[in-house]
């Protein structure tokens, strides 16, 4: 499998770089994590979008999929030109709604906790409710019984997320706050509660991404390793991660 992190940023795009999503990319399949804004723009320089098999969000603010109508209009011109074959589904935790006409060429799929998505040769996605003011979930990619990627997506601290990000390979963490401000937006982790959260979960690598756009995010790298001594990257555009399958 193959993981793009296509934006790194929470809120709102910079010139630099979209919203947190990536393009993850199995043997059999080619998958949108979130479409927040300027993400389209982004999947761009990497696949088409007739080249989508399905699309999931984590949850329904803005930051996570802004761009989300306009990917149905192009689901749309894919599908009316022939070069999408199969109706894009859209799995989400709720039904959003995407203003206009969407049009027959995409199609929402709720999920929740029960879910097991199955991506065909062992590979199945699995999701935990998060908390947050949306409803949210984290994910983890398995191949077999192995944790290959965990996503906590945005979410305040919560006592089982630990165990859901057990022994991943990858464990990309949000990280919206610095150390000092801990507790100050409800729904988001701070980089002590990152470095708590991979002290228990002991991922082989850390990523921290759902950046803020105050202060030097190099600064939270630093404030995760005073406590936490693996391996911590920040998250940037066009970071990619690889595993043969
Ligand atoms: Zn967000
Ligand atoms: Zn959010």
């Amino acid at each position: 499998m193959k993981l793009t992190i296509l934006g790194t940023m929470g809120a709102y795009p910079t010139k630099d770089s979209s919203t947190f999503a990536c393009l993850l990319q199995t043997p059999h399949e080619t998958i949108l994590l979130d479409c927040g804004s300027g993400v389209l723009m982004t999947l761009d320089r990497y696949v088409p979008t007739y080249a989508l098999d399905r699309v999931i969000i984590s949850h329904r603010h803005h930051d996570h999929m802004a761009d989300l109508g306009c990917l149905s209009y192009a689901a749309l011109i894919d599908g009316e030109l022939g070069r999408r074959k199969t109706v894009l589904p859209l799995h989400v935790p709720e039904r959003l709604a995407l203003g206009g006409d969407a049009g027959p060429w995409t199609a929402q799929i709720l999920y929740d906790e029960q879910t097991i998505l199955d991506l065909a040769q062992g590979y199945t996605i699995h999701f935990q409710r998060g908390r947050h003011d949306a409803k949210v979930f984290a994910m983890s990619l398995h191949q077999g019984r192995e944790n290959l990627l965990t996503i906590t997506w945005d979410t305040g601290w919560y006592e089982e997320l630990p165990l859901f990000c057990q022994g991943a390979r990858l464990l990309l963490a949000e990280c919206s706050l610095y150390a000092h401000q801990t507790g100050l937006l409800k729904g988001h982790l701070s980089s002590t509660q990152v470095a708590n959260l991979a002290t228990r979960s002991r991922p082989k690598k850390l990523i921290l991404t759902h950046l803020p756009h105050f202060g030097d995010p190099a600064d939270l790298v630093r404030e995760v390793q005073e406590s936490y001594c693996g391996e911590v990257l920040l998250a940037t555009p066009g970071m990619t991660f690889q595993k043969n399958a």
